[in-house]
């Protein structure tokens, strides 16, 4: 693990705990992808619309009062579907990061159906809004090492799927060289699990109070720690009125902790990249 970076992490001065505040910009492509069958089947898409269509300007309305930066991974077909709605996110100073461009999660035994996932995002994110996403998000997390090569191979500067860590680290690529930097999530930081519901999540979902709790209770021990709170959340989800009134008592309780960072992904990234270089 030549390079490892030491436990903990040093973060930038006066900061004990990094919160990345995400948002997996989906919209109908989650569930084109799911089933392409779904696009007859409009009472199934409008889940994912009403991600774009209300959940996205709703979020940036309480980014906005709290003067807080995000990080929107967005497919490149729902940038060519709503790039209104980019356009919006660009315009108020939020990062935009690539998330496949079908949403379909690459296979690893796929070479060519990856690397045109990644090279049609990032061309449609130059056509329409000439950026270049510094990071990435494999639709549903599926990630692996061909993944992580062809990042590397695009510069990308981070990937933030992987659940085996609370700290930023360096990937190691299998012939030892160095990958992008990651940026770990789980599921308990998650809204999916709590929140979704369709024909094909058929269950409960969990009270306001609960996901509070738990996101809370989440995110003091790992200020203790001093690691990094990846929040994961779908316009679709959280743009509901519960779930975004869960968000905005979320930031507050992360405002009554001493150093946390709200920071967007590329932020902590770049933060991860002085330390190892300080550290050379
Ligand atoms: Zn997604």
């Amino acid at each position: 693990m030549a390079y490892a970076v030491e436990w903990p992490v040093r973060w930038p001065a006066g900061v004990q705990c990094a919160v990345a505040l995400t948002f997996d910009f989906d919209a109908e492509s989650l569930w084109l992808a799911n089933d392409p069958a779904n696009a007859n089947r409009p009472g199934v898409l409008a889940l994912g619309t009403y991600g774009a269509k209300v959940g996205v300007p709703r979020i940036l309305d309480l980014l906005e009062t709290e003067e807080i930066r995000a990080t929107f991974f967005v497919p490149g077909t729902t940038a060519e579907t709503h790039p209104g709605e980019v356009e919006d996110i660009i315009g108020a100073g939020h990062e935009v990061a690539h998330h496949g461009y079908t949403h379909e999660p690459p296979d690893p035994d796929r070479h060519d159906m990856v690397a045109m996932e990644i090279e049609r995002g990032l061309e449609v994110f130059d056509r329409l809004f000439e950026i270049r996403p510094a990071g990435y998000r494999p639709p549903d997390g599926v990630s692996s090492a061909l993944s992580l090569e062809l990042l590397r191979e695009h510069a990308f500067l981070y990937n933030s799927s992987y659940k085996d860590d609370v700290v930023p680290y360096r990937h190691v690529l299998p012939d030892g060289s160095p990958g992008p930097i990651e940026l770990p999530e789980q599921p308990t930081l998650d809204d999916w699990v709590y929140g979704a519901r369709s024909p094909q999540h058929d269950r409960p979902p969990v009270p306001k109070h609960d996901v509070l709790e738990i996101w809370s209770d989440e995110l003091a021990e790992l200020h203790a720690w001093g690691g990094l709170a990846t929040v994961v959340m779908h316009p679709q989800i959280t743009g509901r009125p519960m779930r975004l009134a869960t968000l905005r008592d979320f930031i507050a309780f992360a405002r009554t902790l001493d150093g946390v960072w709200f920071a967007t992904c590329r932020e902590i990234a770049d933060a991860f990249a002085d330390q190892e270089a300080d550290a050379v």
